[in-house]
């Protein structure tokens, strides 16, 4: 999955292609990648034909793009991406929906190989779109408020890494950041919430933030080269991952071998003498 840098790097390249420029035409070639907007291609079309694009919004992994009233939401899902491009290009198989401008300049593309993301029109959702209100902002928004969050963290007595992957606490940390944030405050996966220390929850949030920092700087993680930005182009931030998917290799702080673990269908990267596991760990 894109993490919230991934989407980040998209969302400035729709700010600086898109906003400001009236869609002159929407085709919907997959079906598919609309099905999450209940009233259909037709609908969805009408929606957006003539109408300008105001802005290019986040939270978590949603983008959206704010069309008078209404908003233009999408997810990437796995494999989506937001491309633009020459209008007259050849449209590769996997071009889900296409617009163009009455510019008659660069045309944006969403092109989905695997077809999980989507793309949907939210009524009065130039805000914030209804469909995603329940998500917790993302450490990167002003609404973030980290008293709240220490608060609901300590009450959810889960395991830290669980808490950081609850997007209903916090959005847009996946896998790849969570394990390189706990890596570098020195904290395992399975650390109860209920026995942080005050101040752990802010130090590690503040590590979140500069982790994406880092990596918005060098265009996000392309650990698939599906994740890219909107001119097709692959970060190359995986290149200063310190633990993740670096199973057996040396700690970079202490050289002990990074052990993978399994953890909720996928893995877990820690450094064993960095990173104790706690006794009565919660996984
Ligand atoms: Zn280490």
């Amino acid at each position: 999955m894109p993490e919230l840098p991934e989407v980040e790097t998209v969302r400035r390249g729709l700010e600086q292609f898109v906003v400001g420029r009236r869609i002159e035409t929407v085709e919907v070639l997959h079906p598919r990648a609309i099905r999450r907007h209940e009233a259909g291609p037709a609908d969805f079309i009408a929606r957006l034909t003539g109408k300008t694009i105001d802005g290019a919004r986040r939270r978590g992994k949603y983008l959206w793009l704010p069309v008078g009233e209404d908003a233009l939401l999408a997810h990437l899902g796995m494999s989506g991406q937001l491309l633009v491009g020459p209008a007259d290009a050849p449209l590769s198989p996997h071009v889900r929906v296409r617009f163009t401008f009455a510019d008659n300049g660069l045309d944006l593309r969403f092109t989905d190989q695997r077809t999980f993301g989507h793309l949907l029109v939210s009524a009065d959702g130039a805000e914030l779109p209804s469909v995603i209100a329940h998500i917790a902002p993302d450490p990167l928004e002003d609404a973030f408020d980290l008293a709240w969050l220490t608060a609901r963290i300590a009450a959810r007595r889960t395991g830290i890494k669980r808490a950081l992957l609850d997007q209903s606490l916090v959005s847009g940390i996946g896998n790849i950041y969570a394990d390189e944030a706990l890596w570098r405050v020195k904290l395992h996966f399975a650390r109860p919430t209920e026995r942080l220390r005050p101040g752990q929850v802010g130090g590690l949030m503040d590590t979140v933030v500069d982790i994406f920092a880092e990596a918005l700087k060098e265009g996000g993680t392309s650990f698939d080269s599906l994740y890219v930005n909107v001119n097709g182009e692959s970060g190359y931030f995986d290149r200063s991952l310190n633990v993740y998917g670096r199973a057996s290799e040396p700690c970079p702080r202490c050289g002990t071998l990074i052990r993978r673990d399994p953890f909720m269908n996928r893995s877990s990267y820690t450094c064993p003498s960095c990173q104790p596991r706690p006794r009565n760990g919660r996984w």
